[in-house]
């Protein structure tokens, strides 16, 4: 049954599948064969519940739309033409900056950032945030636990947390590894963590009476936001959009984008670094931790022609980088993709290779090329992925904040509600726990 076709259960929070538009030309199969789950876990349960991690790239490769995101800009729609005394809060990831204006008929790699919070206050937005905020935050909380495990030398080598799709790989397929997975929310569940605490107190409302959006990349974020360890409040994050939907719900408004005029971010949650914009890109957040770790480590910053850490970039399925910290050797690796985190997975437990920090992004290439994005066709993929890739790296390159640390709302944020990195009220509302899936290798229903 399964021959040509990627079965989708009913169950899934994040994807669907209308069977009637399927012309089994095979692409969603060989994407998750190559990329994503092998082919041997999908052919040898065909009567058990499908194994999926939500990624999307089966959506994002089909081309009648029989597979696609669970959609919920039309709910949004509603939600911001009836607001019923709520407020509407989005905040948007640096990858929808580089990509949305595919969809609405613009050239590849526009960097969209100005237009984006006209664009959604002319749809009924109160607010228009900035996830590279969260990015930063992220990077705090993830440099400080790990230079605390470097120098207990514990847990090592620390994994990236920010990739819903690589978590639940993980809880899957290597629970005994999940103790080295960082402990900290990926940069959208803790912006909505923090939209939900602190600035409902800023703005003087109760928290249910927010109704918190997400554009993102990526449609494992669907399910992502249904985790129940990972709300502070009764929902922290209500809806995520992908950019397609995004781009669905301007063109449905009749909205043109080249009468929007440009507009900042709002404030608090407005400031991101360089270090935070990069991390929608393969690469990306190894390189932004470094940044900050050496700091933390040293009270110094890396001078400014030592920022860029080139070997972590590009198209390579595994990249490396060594870094002499205080006479210290730090190892990293960055796994481009889920295949290649698998071989490095395996070469670890083989102890054949030795790391100290490995960052994984299931889609290859990064959220740049998340399962949200617009779509592309096989030839102009690798281009497509290049000319986005860039439009973040030339961003990071032009501002003269590009670390998360030095980040003046972040300072500010610390001082004046989360006391310190990895403070006690951070590992409240900031960190996270993981759960040991392998059930799911017995066909049992997803959570
Ligand atoms: Fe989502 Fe990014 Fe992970 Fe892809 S790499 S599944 S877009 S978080």
């Amino acid at each position: 049954m399964y021959e040509l076709e990627v079965p989708i259960s009913k169950n899934n929070d994040a994807i669907v599948k209308d069977y009637n538009k399927c012309i089994k030309c095979g692409y969603c199969k060989k994407v998750c064969v190559d990329e994503i789950i092998s082919s041997k876990l999908l052919e040898e349960r065909p009567d058990a519940e499908p194994l999926c991690i939500n990624c999307g790239q089966c959506s994002n490769i089909c081309p009648t739309e029989a597979i696609h995101e669970k959609f919920d800009y039309l709910k949004v729609k509603k939600i911001l033409k009836d607001k019923n005394n709520k407020k509407v809060i989005f905040s948007v990831a640096p990858a929808v900056r580089v990509a949305l204006g595919e969809d609405l008929g613009l050239e590849v790699g526009i960097n969209l950032e100005k237009k984006i919070p006209s664009l959604l206050k002319s749809l009924g937005a109160d607010y228009v945030f900035d996830i590279t905020f969260g990015a930063d935050l992220t990077i705090m909380e993830e440099a400080m636990e790990f230079v605390t495990r470097l120098k207990n030398n514990t847990r090592i080598p620390q994994f990236t947390s920010c990739c819903p799709a690589w978590v639940k790989y993980l809880e899957i397929f290597y629970p005994s590894l999940l103790n080295n997975l960082s402990t900290t929310k990926s940069p959208i569940a803790i912006q909505s963590s923090i939209i939900k605490t602190y600035f409902a107190q800023k703005i003087d409302t109760n928290p249910q009476d927010i109704i918190n959006v997400v554009v993102a990349p990526c449609t494992a974020k669907k399910s992502e936001i249904n985790r129940n360890e990972l709300n502070v409040t009764t929902k922290d994050t209500d809806y995520i959009l992908t950019t397609r939907e995004l781009a669905l719900l301007i063109k449905e408004e009749n909205i043109n984008v080249y009468d929007i005029g440009d507009s900042n971010f709002d404030s608090p949650l407005k400031t991101g670094s360089g270090a935070g914009v990069i991390f929608g890109s393969s690469g990306g957040v190894c390189e932004a931790a470094l940044r900050t770790a050496y700091y933390f480590l040293t009270n110094k910053n890396l001078k400014k022609e030592e920022l860029e850490f080139t070997s972590l970039r590009g198209i390579k399925g595994i990249k490396e980088a060594n870094v002499d910290i205080n006479g210290r050797k730090i190892k990293v690796a960055v796994c481009n993709g889920i295949r290649n985190a698998r071989i490095l997975i395996d070469k670890l437990l083989k102890e054949e290779v030795h790391y100290d920090f490995v960052e994984v992004m299931n889609c290859t290439g990064g959220c740049i090329a998340g399962g949200g994005q617009p779509k592309s066709t096989m030839l102009y993929m690798a281009e497509t992925k290049e000319a986005r890739s860039n439009a973040l790296y030339d961003e990071d390159k032009k501002m003269n904040l590009r670390l998360c640390h030095e980040n003046p709302e972040i300072k500010f944020i610390y001082e004046e509600f989360l006391d310190k990195p990895n403070s006690e009220l951070a590992k409240k509302l900031l960190h996270t726990t993981y759960e040991d899936k392998s059930y799911l290798l017995r066909g049992d229903k997803h959570e």
